[in-house]
Formats: structure tokens, C-alpha cells, sequence
């Protein structure tokens, strides 16, 4: 089994041991309900690093609904499980009170990457996705740092303030993990009703969809939102909330394209919503 730590200090000297003893730093934030996808970063970690610190933390600074704060799935036992099939070296499981105990005054911002996508609708989610992120770097100090493509919104933020603010950390994206009908994976997918979880492909289908109309030569990203909107609306408990096409790094949307573009949405099943994206042409960045 992993060392399990809740209390910042302990984090500080057991990573401060391993650096000490000459051990490259891998670390893996996540906020639990471990599944396939983050087994991939922390084996990437593992891969390249001698020592792998994974840390769990539901962040409430992130959630823009209670309601979502409240009933996501919190899975300690199974957690722990996972991480020592890697095995991992350290979990981090702090409690709210641990990081934040008074009121957070500080924060990272990165504005301009969060004005699109997921950002427009959720509002301050970046902001608290960014300011837990920089502390857990103080607090890990980690050499490398996974992150998975799946949420690409958020790593295109972490690389941003990783640059702009001169953080000693190295990015590393990792290609989204799907079940073999195309759904990413996610720890909200345990929301899902049968029912629902079949819905839900309608996701990954629409983006391939729009993959495939780019392969046969159309360019514009406004004809493409209108000839997928309708898959939508043959379904009542199954929503879309954005359909994009946005330039990688930046995540301007994109009307005519020419280049490398990132396709992403979001949908709501009932009322757990899902998002996904891929990148055309295909290929994963890897660095
Ligand atoms: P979360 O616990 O949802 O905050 O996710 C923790 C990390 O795992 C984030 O960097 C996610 O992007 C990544 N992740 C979540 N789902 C997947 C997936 N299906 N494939 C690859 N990475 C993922």
C-alpha cells in the first residue's frame, strides 16, 4: 500500500526525504473515484519518475453547483486500491479545512483561455481549478505533473499559468482513456442510469461526427455545430450545453479552419453533464 498523508506538513518531509535521496518527482492531481483514465497518468508517472505522489481532494473552490460538490463520488477504500496496483508512492488526501484554513484571498487567474467552452458556463471553476493547482505545486514541489487531455480546457489553463508565473514543473498531457464505445471516461459516469449511460455516446459520437466531416473537406465550423445540432433533440433527458471548434492552445473558436483545431462539448444527461473533445487532425500532443 502507498504512504496515505492528510496533513501538509507530512507531504512536505516524506517528498522532501525522496528529492533528498535523489528522486525525480511525479505527481498526479486528481479528485478521486479512480478510474481507468487516471491509472494512465499515474503509470505515466510511475514511468518517468522515481517517486509518484498522487493527490485526492474534491475542491469546493472548482464546483460552480452545490448540488455537484455534494454527491460526487467520494471512494477512499477503492482509491487507495487502485494506487497501490501501480503502485503509487504517496496520497495526498487533505481535507478542505487543510488547505484552506481561513479564507482564501489569493488567487490565479487566467483569463482569456477560460472565456470559451467549459468557462462560459461555469463560472469561477478555473479560477479555483488554477489557485488549488498552485498550491498543490507548493506544496509537492513535483518535477513532472500529469494532467489528462480529456479536460483540455484545464490543462491549456495549467500550462498557461505554469509558464506565465515561471512554476518549475514540467506538463505532461495524456490522451483520454474511453470506454469501447467511445465514452470518456469520468468519475461522473457512475451518475448514469443504463438508460442514460447510452445517451451519453451521443457525445463522442457527435465529435467524431464532426471529425469525419472535416476529413471530407468541409471548413466551416458554423455548418458543422448546425448539421450535429439535431442529434440532440430526439431525446428529452439529453441536452447540449456548447459545441466548439477552437484552436488548440488558445482555445479561440475557430470559424474557418485551416489548421489543427480541438472540437470539444459538453452535454447534460439528465443532470450530470459530461464533456469530451478531440483533436483533428488526429494525433495527441505529447511533451
Ligand atoms: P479528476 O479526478 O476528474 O479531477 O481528474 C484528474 C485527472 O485525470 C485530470 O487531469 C483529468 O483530466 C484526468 N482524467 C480524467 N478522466 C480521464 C480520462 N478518461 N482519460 C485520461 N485522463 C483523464
Amino acid at each position: 500500500m502507498p504512504e496515505l498523508a492528510s496533513f501538509i506538513p507530512a507531504i512536505v518531509e516524506i517528498v522532501k526525504n525522496a528529492r533528498d535521496h535523489g528522486r525525480s518527482i511525479g505527481f498526479v492531481p486528481t479528485m478521486g473515484a479512480l478510474h481507468a483514465g487516471h491509472l494512465k497518468l499515474m503509470q505515466e508517472a510511475r514511468r518517468e519518475n522515481n517517486f509518484v505522489v498522487v493527490s485526492i481532494f474534491v475542491n469546493p473552490l472548482q464546483f460552480d453547483r452545490k448540488d455537484d460538490l455534494d454527491r460526487y463520488p467520494r471512494t477512499l477504500a477503492a482509491d487507495m486500491a487502485v494506487c497501490s496496483t501501480v503502485p503509487v508512492d504517496l496520497v495526498f488526501t487533505p481535507s478542505a479545512a487543510e488547505l484552506y484554513p481561513r479564507e482564501q484571498r489569493a488567487f490565479v487567474d487566467v483569463p482569456g483561455l477560460t472565456n470559451h467552452l467549459c468557462g462560459a458556463f461555469r463560472p469561477g471553476h478555473f479560477r479555483g481549478v488554477a489557485t488549488v493547482v498552485a498550491k498543490l505545486f507548493n506544496i509537492v514541489r513535483p518535477d513532472r505533473a500529469y494532467f489528462g487531455e480529456k479536460d483540455a480546457q484545464q490543462l491549456a489553463v495549467i500550462r498557461r499559468m505554469v509558464e506565465d508565473l515561471n512554476m518549475p514543473v514540467a506538463v505532461v498531457g495524456i490522451p483520454t482513456v474511453r470506454e469501447p464505445d467511445g465514452l470518456a471516461l469520468s468519475s461522473r459516469n457512475k451518475h448514469l442510469t443504463a438508460e442514460q449511460r447510452q445517451l451519453a455516446t451521443l457525445l463522442p459520437q457527435m465529435i467524431n461526427e464532426a471529425r469525419s466531416r472535416l476529413d471530407e473537406g468541409e471548413r466551416s465550423a458554423s455548418t458543422i455545430r448546425e448539421a450535429l445540432e439535431p442529434m440532440f433533440r430526439t431525446h428529452a433527458d439529453v441536452r447540449l450545453e456548447y459545441f466548439e471548434i477552437v484552436e488548440p492552445s488558445t482555445l479561440a473558436p475557430v470559424e474557418r479552419i485551416d489548421g489543427p483545431v480541438l472540437i470539444a462539448g459538453a452535454i447534460w444527461v439528465g443532470s450530470t453533464r459530461l464533456i469530451d473533445n478531440m483533436r483533428w487532425p488526429g494525433g495527441q500532443e505529447r511533451n
